[in-house]
Order: C-alpha cells, then structure tokens, then sequence
C-alpha cells in the first residue's frame, strides 16, 4: 500500500481499510510541528484532535476538513476512549475520507493512550502510521535552557507520569514496583555489553527489546527480541535504540497486516456516523 490512504471496494467484495495517521502535533508551536504532520494535515480530511492541540496549527487543514475535538476536556461533547477508537475504526472503514488524521498533542506515544487506540485499530485491521512530535519534556527543557541528559550530571532521563492509570501516588510510582520502560541511546556497537549490563541490573533475559535502526528514515529497520537474544546480535545499522521493557514486545497482531488490511466489512453500518458507539460490530480478532 502507498502512503496515502485506500478506501476502495474490490471485486470479491473485500473493503480496503483506509489508513490512519497518528500524528504528533508537538507542545502547541506550529513551527514545532514537523514537516510530515503539518504536509498531512494541510491533504486531511477528517482530523480527530485532543484539547492541547492550539487554533493556530488545525488552521493548516483545508477549509473542506471535518474537524472534531475528541478531548477529554471538551465539555458534554466529550468522548470516553471506546468512542474515540470507534470513531477512528468507523472513518477509515466506513467513510470516502482519503486521509484520516488522528492528531495528539506533543509526542502521540507519550502519554497519549495510545496503546487503546492501536489495540482497536489492529483489531479492526486498520492500517497506520505513527507520527512522532517534539514532547512536552524536550519543549520544556529547551524553555527552560537547560539539557535533560547534561553528561556531567545524567546519564538517564526518566519519564514518569503523576496520573498513571491504577490510580497510584506518584511516590508508590516512583519507589514501588514501577514498570519503566527504558529507552537507550546508543546502545551499541557493543550489543553484549549492554545486554549484560542490563540483566546483571535486574532485568529477566527474557524481557522484550526492541532495536530501533533509522527510525522514521526510509530505510528505518525494526528488530523484536530479549534481553537474552540481545547479547548475540551483530549488523546492527548505527544510529540505532534500544526500546527495552513489556511494552517492546512484538504485537501478534503486527505480523499479520496483510491479512489486515483485507477484512470484509460487509456487516457493518453504511454511510452513517455510529451514534450508537457500543452498539459498533465487534471486529475479528486475528490474534
Ligand atoms: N503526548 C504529550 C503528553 C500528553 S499528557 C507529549 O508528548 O507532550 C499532557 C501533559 O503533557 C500535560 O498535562 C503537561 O504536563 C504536558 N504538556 C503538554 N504540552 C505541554 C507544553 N506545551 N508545555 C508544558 N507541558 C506540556
């Protein structure tokens, strides 16, 4: 499939799904927002934007887009999350929309909950694509002139929310059994060393990793496999990042897009937004 979006009825009656692009909007700057979110916001047809995301950037979106706040703070009008993901799975299935934009404010896979709104896409056999923005720690650091990894002083940088959602105390999320994930830069050429560093720091071998090579180039390459897998890889393609913790862990459903991006909607409703959000048809599961 091309970058753009496919909304086509084929011969056997299989729909193509449309694609959904998760775009970074950055802290609330429009000269923050990237070259890529702000090319797919000026060709979107429907945006889906949370409250932090400024007047100023959907002003790039052409004057013919349908435009709706889905934020949390978005008076009566707000949506719970499993509306937000129905409206996502309902445009790209069921509407002539090209281009489907679902827009977050600074980095969409920072505290985004952005792990709810892939689970229903990849259970509804959407196909996307993530966007990544500037997040609010980087904007912050640079207003406040300052380096979150100066050498002299860091050589981590952890990313912590004061709302998680079990409801906890940021001092149980700080000192109790928090699940970090950790993101290493240049995690290489050594790969063994860091692995070893890794386990001997508590970490089972069998915890998820993802290496990361060129992220968001054209010849980006993503490798899943443990800690234990870790220590043998070789060929890495420098720059590269190591993702490590459960969320790196391959999604069954991500090897399987083909088969996704073919899935017949013939059951659904046609032509008309869900006002019945539940009452949405409950999309194969190809786990
Ligand atoms: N995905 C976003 C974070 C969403 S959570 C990101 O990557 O930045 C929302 C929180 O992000 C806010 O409560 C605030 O703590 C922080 N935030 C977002 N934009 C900000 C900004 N421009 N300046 C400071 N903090 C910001």
């Amino acid at each position: 499939m091309d970058g753009r979006a496919s909304h086509q009825q084929a011969k056997n009656g299989i729909i193509m799904a449309g694609r959904v692009y998760i775009v970074g909007a950055g802290p609330g700057a429009a000269d923050l927002l990237t070259l890529r979110a702000a090319s797919l916001l000026r060709a979107a047809t429907i945006v889906l934007h949370d409250d932090l995301v400024p007047a100023e950037i959907l002003e790039l979106c052409p004057a013919s887009a349908q435009i709706v706040n889905v934020g949390k703070r978005c008076g009566r009008h707000s949506r719970s999350q499993a509306q937000i993901n129905a409206l996502m799975v309902w445009h790209a299935r069921e509407t002539e929309a090209q281009t489907i934009v679902r827009l977050k404010s600074g980095d969409p896979a920072v505290f985004g909950r952005l792990g709810e709104e892939l689970d229903a896409l990849r259970r509804a056999g959407v196909e996307f694509e993530i966007v990544p923005g500037v997040t609010a720690a980087s904007a912050a650091a640079a207003s406040a002139k300052i380096t979150l990894t100066d050498r002299r002083a860091a050589s981590a940088l952890v990313v912590v929310t004061a709302h998680n959602a079990r409801n906890e105390p940021l001092s149980k999320t700080m000192s109790g059994p928090a699940r970090p994930t950790y993101a290493v830069y240049m995690p290489g050429p050594d790969y063994a060393g860091t692995a070893k560093g890794l386990v001997e720091s508590g970490h089972e071998p069998a915890t998820p990793c993802a290496v990361v090579s060129n992220a968001g180039r054209a010849d980006e390459a993503v490798r899943y496999l443990t800690l234990a897998e870790l220590a043998s890889v070789t060929e890495i393609p420098a720059p590269a990042l190591l993702i490590v913790g459960e969320v790196a862990a391959e999604h069954p459903l991500q090897r399987r897009q083909d088969l996704l991006s073919e899935i017949s909607t013939q059951s659904l409703p046609k032509g008309r937004e869900p006002n019945h959000y539940d009452r949405l048809p409950i999309y194969p599961s190809l786990g």
